[in-house]
This record gives C-alpha cells, sequence and structure tokens, in this order.
C-alpha cells in the first residue's frame, strides 16, 4: 500500500552523499525535503505563467490569479475550512501567530487580561504574547505538563479565570513529540467562553487537521515543514473573529479605497494580505498538499507512527539514554540525551556519520528549564523515513557514545 521507495524516489536529495556518506535526513521538524512535483509546478510557472496576481487584467496575471486561489481553495479542502475567506497566505506559522496576537489584542484585550500558553510551547507562541505584554499589560498563564511530557487537564481547566480572553497552545510538541488532547482542550475553552488558537506546525505535515470537527478558531502552519517552498504558510481563522480583527498590515491588496482623509479595507481574506503575495509558493504549496492527498494522510500518519514506535523501541537498547517525550500520544519527533555527552558533540559526531539531526533548545527554552536541561539532540521523521535509517541512527549513537 506504502511504496517507500517509489517515496523516496520523489525526493532526489534523498540520494546524495555527505562525507561520503549517505544522507540520513531527520531534521524533519525543522524543515522537510521538497518532492520533485512541488519544484516542477514552481518552475513551470516562473518559466510559463509569472506575474503579479489580483491587480492585472492581462492573460498571465490572470492565470497567476486563478492559480494561487486554486491553491486557496486546496488548501480549505486541506483543512476542511467552511469558506476559502477564512484561509489567509501567511510566510509561515510565526507571522500567522503574530498576526493573531497582534491584531487580536488591539481588538479584544486590555491591561490584565489573560493568555492561557502551555509549557511546551515554540517561542513563536510566546515571544509574541510577550511583546504584547511589555506594550499592553497582558498576562502569560502556563499550563504545566507531567514527567512523560503531557499536559496536565486539571491544572489546565484551574488557569481560566475571568480575564481569560484566549487560549493558544501547540497541537504537537516540536521536542516532545506529544499530541495533546486539543479537541478537549477546545471545548474546555469554548465552555469558559474563550477562543482557541492552534499552532498546527508540527500536526498538518503528519495527520489530517479538520478545523471544523476541531472547533479551533485560528489555526496556523508553515508550508515548507509539510514538503512545500519556504516563505509560505497560513491563517485558518473562524470568519466571525476575522471580521471582526483590525488588519495586521496596511498597503496594497488589502484596500478597497484610499484617500488622505479615509481608506476603508479589502473582505476577507484580503484584508489580512498587504502586499504581493508569494504566489509562485502557494502554487507549490498546493502541489504539496496534492502529492500528501494522493499518498493518503492516514497512510502517512501510519508509516510515521511506525518509525515513531520503531525508534522509541531501539533507543532503548542504547545505554545511559534518556528520551525527553514519552507521551501516550507521540508523533514524528524523538529527542533525547546519553550519558553526559553534550547535545551539540552527539549532533556534530552523528553529522560526520552522514546523519542530519538537530541539537539545542529548539526554540523551546521555557520547556528546557521545565526537563532541566539545556538542549537535547532530535531526530524527526517523514514521509520518506525508513527502519533502517533509524538502525543506522541508533548504531551512529553508539558508535558516539563509544568514543566517550
Ligand atoms: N511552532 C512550532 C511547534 C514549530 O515547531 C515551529 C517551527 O519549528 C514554529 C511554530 C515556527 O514555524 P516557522 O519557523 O515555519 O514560522
Amino acid at each position: 500500500m506504502y511504496d517507500i521507495n517509489k517515496v523516496r524516489q520523489d525526493f532526489p536529495i534523498l540520494s546524495r552523499e555527505v562525507y561520503g556518506k549517505p544522507l540520513i535526513y531527520l531534521d524533519n521538524a525543522a524543515t522537510t525535503q521538497k518532492p520533485l512535483c512541488v519544484l516542477d509546478a514552481m518552475r513551470e510557472e516562473y518559466l510559463n505563467v509569472n506575474a503579479n496576481v489580483h491587480r492585472g487584467v492581462h492573460y498571465l496575471s490572470q492565470q497567476a490569479t486563478d492559480l494561487h486561489e486554486a491553491a486557496r481553495e486546496t488548501v480549505r479542502a486541506f483543512i476542511n475550512a467552511k469558506s476559502t475567506s477564512e484561509v489567509i497566505f501567511t510566510r509561515g506559522t510565526t507571522e500567522a501567530l503574530n498576526l493573531v496576537v497582534s491584531s487580536f489584542c488591539d481588538e479584544f484585550m486590555k491591561e490584565g487580561d489573560e493568555v492561557i500558553v502551555s509549557t511546551m510551547e515554540h517561542h513563536s507562541n510566546i515571544v509574541p504574547w510577550q511583546l504584547q505584554a511589555a506594550k499592553k499589560g497582558i498576562c502569560l498563564k502556563v499550563i504545566p505538563i507531567n514527567e512523560k511530557g503531557e499536559i496536565l487537564m486539571d491544572e489546565y481547566e484551574k488557569l481560566f479565570t475571568e480575564k481569560t480572553k484566549i487560549v493558544s497552545v501547540a497541537h504537537v510538541s516540536n521536542v516532545l513529540g506529544t499530541i495533546n488532547p486539543v479537541k478537549e482542550m477546545i471545548r474546555i475553552a469554548h465552555e469558559h467562553g474563550v477562543p482557541f488558537m492552534l499552532d498546527g506546525a508540527q500536526s498538518t505535515p503528519h495527520f489530517s487537521v479538520d478545523v471544523q470537527d476541531l472547533d479551533c478558531d485560528f489555526l496556523a502552519f508553515s508550508g515548507h515543514k509539510m514538503y512545500g517552498p519556504t516563505g509560505v504558510g497560513v491563517l485558518y481563522g473562524k470568519e466571525d473573529w476575522l471580521d471582526r480583527m483590525p488588519p495586521y498590515q496596511g498597503g496594497g491588496e488589502m484596500i478597497d479605497s484610499v484617500s488622505f482623509e479615509k481608506t476603508t479595507f479589502e473582505k476577507l481574506p484580503f484584508k489580512f494580505e498587504a502586499g504581493t503575495p508569494d504566489y509562485v509558493a502557494t502554487h507549490g504549496l498546493a502541489t504539496a498538499i496534492k502529492y500528501m492527498q494522493d499518498l493518503g494522510m492516514d497512510n502517512i500518519h501510519a508509516h510515521e507512527k511506525m518509525l515513531t514506535d520503531y525508534a522509541m523501541k531501539r533507543m532503548k537498547e542504547i545505554e545511559d539514554m534518556r528520551i525527553f517525550g514519552e507521551a501516550e500520544e507521540k508523533d514524528a519527533v524523538v529527542s533525547f540525551l546519553v550519558g553526559n555527552i553534550h547535545h551539540l558533540d552527539m549532533g556534530t559526531l552523528l553529522d560526520r556519520l552522514g546523519i542530519a539531526v538537530r541539537t539545542g533548545h529548539h526554540c523551546a527554552q521555557p520547556l528546557m528549564i521545565r526537563l532541566g536541561i539545556q538542549g537535547t539532540v532530535r531526530a524527526s521523521f517523514a514521509l520518506y523515513n525508513t527502519t533502517e535509517e533509524i538502525d543506522t541512527l541508533v548504531e551512529g549513537i553508539k558508535r558516539v557514545s563509544k568514543m566517550f
């Protein structure tokens, strides 16, 4: 059903060597490799279609606009949004989160109001709130986690007060791999009359995310983490919220009319899309989404779950292995340390064996503080990885360990 050899042929970079060794790419949570169909689609658009979108009457501009708007429809269907008005193209997850934080705070939050985030957030779901805290005096409340790296649901419920205005949490932790119980968390937030923003950077590449089923109010994700190009991402927002939020940036594309006395804004989604969008990248992203859909999101998830379970089992064979993140619901990420070996040393020596992993705090320093460490080594899996690659990783870790 899932022909991994055929899948790998779609990604020529996977056949290259580094330091004379076959490349083993296990840094997928940072960014994924791109299949040929995505590269071909973007090359074809630059070669034969390229023109600025929306404002042109000429043939190429209309064709480019059609591709760009078709991409919006592909994204809408991918996350099951009600309407393309709810799909805003951004530069990535970070920009999507910043957009909501800034615009939501402007309209709906005042000094003393509270946002709930979790211990395992990426900096991009912490720092934008802190910028608002400095500007407006809003407060961050933090959901604690247990030793396995799971959210403490009882503690979550206790954080709500009459000042809570929004909850903003990662669907999947980029360090622990924990899949958070977001459907239940969203239900609880709504019970308190509070909207919920989901950071989907590490979920949308791995399994189906249905915004209507989850009932999230906002969802942010990045194209480059799901086989699409860099520089493009998505903000989904319920129309009702987006309609009431002010624009994030001003400029071309987002206005209805402008005079020096008064400006009126475009309707959704364009109100939030100032300036020329990366329309070639949106077409690339749509091509990546179709590629994933052709393979089947459930097949991708099953393959990656098999890889994660296999990696967890094999890595526990290694002496002095410490794995961070042992949640019941876990996906595609294994963070670890071995004995006293510094994460940077482990990463550098694995690299010499052709194995690409990430080391450090993974933009989650508050989580590192909670875990009482400075950083980890992180292996993260994608739809093209194999159990043989995990075997080579395990042998590599054992080799490095012996050297110390
Ligand atoms: N949120 C999570 C959970 C992430 O893992 C990342 C990237 O690693 C981001 C947000 C930020 O994504 P980007 O850098 O593509 O904006």
